[in-house]
């Protein structure tokens, strides 16, 4: 079955409230990505390969660094078009949609609020052109939900200090030109740092056979007794906050480009429902199949309301980190439930890679545990409702 044009769902009419720009936006980055993207990306999930042609064409759309400002290269973008773009990329694919989240923010992000002046000079715009592309190490081997415990370390040394640590699950890792590293320093105060390829004792191993983001490269960060000069430490990267600032960041746009996956879960499905018979009517006669696509789209409307809300938000400086980790679990939740939905639609279909739903049902396996898992961003609601931490100690 040949499929259709993309008909976006938007059940509440939420277009009427986006502006010209984030419109423009929007319908810039779907039309390039359908274009570019659409056409070779099984192909890559397949190989378990990043399609890093692709780089040149998302930096030029402004993909990297949506909401830095212009003077850093970025695309001064309000939050809302960015979360528009996280939705378009993550339509495609969610590989390609970390790879734009990693690069904006958790390396050009940190670097925007707690680089020097000199820094952001130095990187940002590089990092805007994709001339250079970054990760970020946080998790380690023995720490992921809980990054505190954190055992790589910083010491000083006179004009440099020395890395030493391993950091796990790291997007980008195995071709970033540098990497955002946290680590803890003699007080054990964590601290931000940039460290640069081909340093002495950096290597970035590549975490091979993943059944999930295929087309986006993850890897280890292993320092050892890596020699990094002190004007690579980010001068404000002090403490877990600072992380966790750059992790809100990156989580808002996963809340969006959920979306876009569901979105395009929830198309294909429709279009196939209505073109597959079976007992001589089109499967989506039956009460059946209306009752999965009516539940499809009541969850995805409710997750767009959700998005746009926040976004109103975000930008307005408003948001807390609480309301932003509900936004996240709720919307990858609800599209990983609705890939499996579609999927059930299109049955034996829905396993092949002649559509996009598998790829996504996997993709998405993995955006519910990364950027904080499904349970914990649940604590932090608890948390945040109760004033008790039931995951901390
Ligand atoms: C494809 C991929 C890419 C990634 N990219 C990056 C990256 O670029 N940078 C980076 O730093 N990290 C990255 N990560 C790591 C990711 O953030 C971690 O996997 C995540 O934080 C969870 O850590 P963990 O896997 O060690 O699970 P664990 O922390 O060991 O958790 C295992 C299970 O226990 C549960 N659990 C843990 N503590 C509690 C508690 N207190 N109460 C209830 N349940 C609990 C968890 O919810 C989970 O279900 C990536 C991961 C993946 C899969």
């Amino acid at each position: 079955m040949a499929r259709r044009k993309y008909n976006p769902p938007d059940y509440y009419w939420i277009d009427e409230l986006l502006t010209d720009e984030q419109k423009l936006v929007r319908d810039s980055v779907r039309r390039w990505m359908e274009e570019h993207a659409v056409p070779i990306i099984e192909e890559y999930a397949h190989r378990g390969e990043t399609p890093l042609h692709l780089i040149p064409g998302l930096a030029e759309l402004g993909l990297f660094g949506p909401y830095i400002p212009q003077e850093y290269g970025g695309a001064g973008l309000d939050q809302i078009s960015y979360g528009l773009m996280m939705q378009e990329v993550e339509r495609v694919d969610s590989g390609l949609r970390s790879l734009c989240s990693v690069q904006s923010s958790l390396v050009m992000y940190p670097i925007y609020k707690f680089g020097s002046e000199e820094q952001k000079r130095k990187y940002l715009p590089r990092l805007a052109k994709g001339e250079i592309i970054g990760c970020f190490g946080l998790t380690e081997p023995n720490h992921g939900s809980n990054p505190a415990g954190m055992e790589s370390t910083i010491k000083d040394a006179g004009d440099y200090v020395i890395l030493n640590g391993t950091k796990m699950w790291i997007s980008n890792a195995p071709f970033a030109d540098i990497a955002i590293v946290w680590a803890k320093d003699e007080e054990g105060t964590i601290r931000g740092l940039i460290v640069e390829r081909g340093m002495e004792g950096f290597s970035t191993p590549e975490i091979k056979n993943k059944w999930s983001l295929r087309a986006s490269a993850t890897g280890e960060l292993v320092f050892n007794e890596v020699k990094v000069p002190k004007e690579n430490l980010l001068p404000k990267a002090i403490g877990l906050r600072a992380a966790l600032t750059c992790l809100d960041s990156a989580r808002y746009g996963i809340a969006w480009g959920a979306i876009g996956a569901a979105m395009e879960c929830y198309d294909v499905a429709l279009q196939y429902s209505l073109e597959r018979k079976q007992f001589n009517r089109p499967i989506a006669s039956f009460q059946l199949i209306q009752k999965k696509l009516a539940e499809m789209l009541t969850e995805i409307t409710k997750a767009q309301l959700l998005a746009f809300r926040l976004g109103q938000l975000r930008n307005e400086d408003r948001a807390t980190p609480a309301q932003i980790s509900m936004a996240k679990r709720n919307n990858v939740a609800m599209a990983l439930w609705v890939a499996r939905e579609a999927r059930q639609i299109l049955g034996a279909m829905g396993i092949v890679s002649d559509y996009p739903i598998m790829r996504h049902m996997m993709n998405l396996e993995s955006v519910i545990t990364y950027e904080g898992t499904h349970e914990i961003h649940l604590l932090i609601t608890g948390y945040d409702i109760t004033g008790i931490s039931a995951f901390r100690g």
